[in-house]
C-alpha cells in the first residue's frame, strides 16, 4: 500500500546555495526513483536537517512524492520512498542538422513522451525556423503532455552566439550569417528559448538517457554529419566562455587536410564523421552512404577508413583526455553499431600510445547508449530543466 503525503510548504527562501543543494536532491531522486532520505544524505553528504527542508519543498510544489511501503519491524522506522512526479512539468527539446529536424516532448522524470520528425532545407534559415515551430506546436499540444512547460531547448549545430541569440554558420550556408536565430524562433515559440550547442546536448542525451547518468564525469563524442564534441565534469556539462566549447571535431588531426566546414583545415571531422567516411568510399556526400551495402561493396575502403579514422580519433581524445583529466570517454553516433564498434576498438588501441602515463585513472573507452537519432534533441530538452529545477 502506497500512502502518498502531501503536506505544504511556505516561505522557501533560503540562500542561492540552497538552489544547487536542491539540484543535488532532486537529481539523486530521478536517477534512482524509489530512494529513501537516508540514501540521499549518503550520495550527497547533505545533513539530514538540509535534505528534509528541500524534500518538503519539493513536496509542498507537486514536485516530488513520498511513499510509505513498507515497515522497517527492527526499528519501528517506516521506509520512506521518494520518486519525482512525472506529471509535474515537461519540456521540449528540438534538433536539426542539414537534411532533418527532430522534436522530444519530454517529463520532469525523463520519460519520453512523444518524438516527431520533419524534413527541412537547411539552406533557408526562415523555413528551417518555421519548421521546428510547427515541431513545437505539434509537441506543445500533444494529448498525451501533462504539466507546465518548462521551456524548449534547441540543439544547434555550427558555433553559437548565446547571447545574441545568432547561431554563426560557416561560408557553406550564407543565409545564416548575421540571421538572429532566437529572435526568428521566438516568433513560433511563446516559452523561453534555450540554445545548445549540438555536440554539448548529444553529450547531456547520454547523461539522462544513457551511461553517462553512472559516470558522472566523461568525454562525450558524437560522428553524425559532422563530429561534436561534449565535457561532463562533475554531472556537469563544461560549456566554455561562449557555449562552444569541446568542439574536438575542430582539433587538426592533419596538418595539410581537407578543408573544413568551419573554415579551417585538417580538423578530425573531415575524416571522423559520415561525411568523412563518404569522401573515403568515393561519394561526395553522406547522404549517399547505403549501410546496408556498405561492407559488401567497399570492404578494402571501409577497412581503411576505420583504421585511419581510429587512429586520428584516438590520438585527439587522449590528448584531450590530458588536458581535462577526465579518463571516461563515450562514443556515439549515427554509424551502424558493429561499424561504431570497430571504430570504438581501433580508437582505444591508437589511444593508449599517446596517452600520458602514470595518472591514477587509465583512459576508458564505451560506446554511447542513448537512441543516437534522438539523443542531441533529448539533451537540449534536458537543458530547461537545469535552469527551473535542477
Ligand atoms: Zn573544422
Amino acid at each position: 500500500m502506497s500512502n502518498r503525503h502531501s503536506r505544504h510548504h511556505h516561505g522557501f527562501n533560503g540562500p542561492r546555495v540552497r538552489d544547487l543543494n536542491r539540484a543535488l536532491v532532486l537529481e539523486a531522486i530521478r536517477q534512482d526513483p524509489g530512494i529513501g532520505r537516508a540514501e540521499i544524505a549518503a550520495s550527497t553528504r547533505l545533513t539530514a536537517a538540509t535534505i528534509t527542508n528541500i524534500v518538503t519543498a519539493l513536496i509542498g510544489e507537486g514536485a516530488v512524492e513520498e511513499s510509505t511501503e513498507r515497515e522497517v519491524r527492527t526499528t519501528g522506522q517506516p521506509v520512506r520512498n521518494l520518486r519525482i512526479i512525472p506529471g509535474y512539468a515537461a519540456t521540449i527539446g528540438l534538433h536539426f542538422d542539414h537534411e532533418f529536424a527532430t522534436g522530444v516532448l519530454v517529463d520532469v522524470a525523463g520519460n519520453v513522451v512523444h518524438e516527431a520528425r520533419q524534413q527541412l532545407s537547411i539552406e533557408d534559415p526562415a523555413s528551417a525556423v518555421r519548421v521546428l515551430g510547427r515541431l513545437y506546436d505539434g509537441l506543445r499540444d500533444h494529448p498525451k503532455r501533462v504539466g507546465k512547460l518548462l521551456g524548449v531547448g534547441v540543439s544547434v549545430m555550427g558555433a553559437i552566439d548565446s547571447v545574441r541569440g545568432l547561431v554563426c554558420q560557416s561560408a557553406e550556408y550564407p543565409g545564416w550569417r548575421d540571421f538572429e536565430f532566437r529572435e526568428a524562433l521566438s516568433q513560433h515559440v511563446d516559452h523561453e528559448i534555450h540554445i545548445e550547442n549540438n555536440g554539448t546536448a548529444a553529450g547531456l542525451g547520454e547523461y539522462w538517457f544513457g551511461d553517462g547518468r553512472r559516470l558522472g564525469s566523461y568525454i562525450h563524442v558524437f560522428i553524425g554529419n559532422g563530429l561534436g564534441g561534449a565535457l561532463l565534469m562533475n554531472r556537469r556539462a563544461v560549456r566554455g566562455l561562449t557555449g562552444n566549447g569541446c568542439e574536438i571535431g575542430h582539433v587538426n588531426a592533419h596538418r595539410d587536410g581537407k578543408p573544413c566546414f568551419c573554415g579551417a583545415r585538417g580538423c578530425l571531422e573531415t575524416v571522423v564523421s559520415l561525411r568523412g567516411l563518404a569522401h573515403a568510399l568515393g561519394h561526395d556526400h553522406a547522404a549517399e552512404l547505403d549501410f546496408t551495402q556498405l561492407r559488401a561493396k567497399h570492404s578494402t575502403a571501409l577497412d581503411r577508413w576505420v583504421e585511419q579514422a581510429g587512429d586520428d580519433l584516438g590520438r585527439v581524445l587522449a590528448g584531450v583526455s590530458n588536458v581535462v583529466d577526465v579518463s571516461d570517454v563515450i562514443i556515439n553516433g549515427l554509424l551502424p553499431p558493429e561499424l561504431l564498434r570497430r571504430l570504438i576498438e581501433r580508437a582505444r588501441d591508437a589511444a593508449a600510445e599517446y596517452e600520458m602515463n602514470g595518472r591514477p585513472g587509465r583512459l576508458m573507452f564505451h560506446q554511447g547508449r542513448a537512441n543516437s537519432e534522438i539523443s542531441a534533441a533529448l539533451g537540449a530538452a534536458t537543458v530547461p530543466l537545469y535552469g527551473n529545477l535542477f
